[in-house]
């Protein structure tokens, strides 16, 4: 489902605003709707209050956004949903300290958010803090239309978002501010696992609390926690895995290259001898100008026949992402995963020695795996597509 009610683009992100968005306005306008202000004023101020409030996330997600900046990491979206917002980043960082920052500024802009709108209400309170403290986002009265009502309302749910955003459970933030602290005094998969298992409990916990006071919100988080935490800490111990690994090592010696003049139906041949999947393809002077892969074989056999050429329907050398022979396979995989490309050419001062495919990188992963089985290693393989990696790039 990727129909979007909007699309805007603000400080160089784009920000999608999921279809299903519009369930929290008709939430908004039917809770507002049935108070004391009427069902037209109500239903309308009820709108605005939701819009308030997806506001203060949104901004949320430009703190670690536009942090995440700083560090020259890009945020590829911020996509709505009905449950909170999403920062999809380009990559993770590498330093705790930046992850820290990244993921602190998040809950920061709701402080400071909060802190705006103290005075403000003060000042409309006539200077009073009587009766401001026992109004809140839950309370009865902010259903009132009202300047003041509405500052509290801001106030409060920011208040609310970064308590909320700070519960030390993946894939919230406080789960990521917990693995960033103990990855100083213990190594990353350990603080992972450290941190997954704390969330953990804090979801059993809360799922325990949600079933005996009847707040199913509670249980949905609950589980969202659950299965976030599990995302996490699988995704960590793969990339642990492909980490101890070069590029150099999953180059296939001897890989048979293409010539930009010759036609599939011999590629169909080479397919069927040998194990060989995706096909470097190289100009009458040697040159690397692109990959022959095997969905492009597919489509072309379908679609032009056997006497297509090579050239007009390979991936030209443009849109495959390189690497040197001593980045680790970790690096490459997230690198596949950002690019969307299931090849990437291992150069060496210009010169292509070669291609890794996904499928050697699941070849690698499996046969590491399997020999580090039993210390405590997956062993299914990553994502065909690095969506694990995605995942993790991902802030709430
Ligand atoms: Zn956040």
């Amino acid at each position: 489902m990727n129909w979007y009610l909007a699309e805007f683009r603000l400080f160089g992100i784009d920000v999608k605003v999921h279809w299903s968005f519009v369930l929290v306005l008709a939430f908004g306008a039917f809770l507002y709707g049935s108070g004391p202000a009427g069902w037209l004023v109500g239903s309308l101020y009820g709108v605005l209050s939701m819009l308030l409030l997806f506001g203060s996330v949104t901004l949320h997600e430009y703190g670690h956004a536009l942090t995440a900046r700083r560090f020259g990491v890009g945020t590829r979206s911020i996509l709505l949903l009905p449950i909170g917002g999403v920062a999809n980043l380009e990559r993770i960082p590498e330093k705790p300290s930046q992850e820290l920052a990244i993921v602190a500024a998040g809950p920061l802009i709701n402080v400071i958010i909060a802190l705006a709108m103290a005075p403000v209400a003060l000042l409309l309170n006539g200077g009073s803090p009587a009766g401001i403290l026992s109004m809140n986002a839950v309370g009865a009265n902010i259903q009132n239309p009202g300047l003041l009502n509405l500052v509290v309302f801001v106030l409060s749910t920011n208040v609310l978002l970064a308590l909320f955003n700070l519960l030390p459970a993946f894939p919230l933030d406080g789960g990521r501010l917990l693995r960033a602290l103990l990855a100083y005094v213990m190594p990353y998969t350990r603080a992972t696992r450290t941190a997954v298992v704390v969330g953990r409990l804090l979801a059993v916990l809360m799922a325990i609390y949600g079933i005996f006071s009847g707040a199913i919100g509670l249980l949905l988080i609950a589980f969202f926690v659950y299965v976030g935490g599990s995302a996490e800490l699988e995704s960590v111990s793969n990339r642990a895995v492909l980490r101890q690994f070069k590029a150099a090592r999953a180059l296939t010696p001897g890989a048979t290259s293409l010539y930009t003049s010759e036609r599939i139906e011999r590629v169909v041949e080479l397919l069927m001898r040998s194990y060989q999947t995706d096909f470097p393809v190289r100009d009458l002077s040697g040159r690397f100008v692109g990959v022959l892969t095997r969905p492009n074989l597919i489509n072309a056999l379908r679609d032009t026949g056997p006497e297509t050429r090579v050239v007009d329907v390979m991936q030209p050398a443009g849109e495959i992402p390189v690497c040197s022979p001593e980045t680790d396979l970790a690096t490459v995989w997230e690198q596949m995963g950002q690019s969307g490309s299931r090849v990437i050419a291992v150069t060496d001062h210009g010169q292509v020695l070669g291609i890794i495919t996904a499928d050697d990188i699941s070849e690698v992963f499996q046969v590491m795996s399997a020999a580090m089985a039993g210390t405590d290693q997956r062993s299914q393989p990553p994502a065909a597509t690095g969506s694990d990696a995605q995942e993790t790039r991902k802030y709430v």
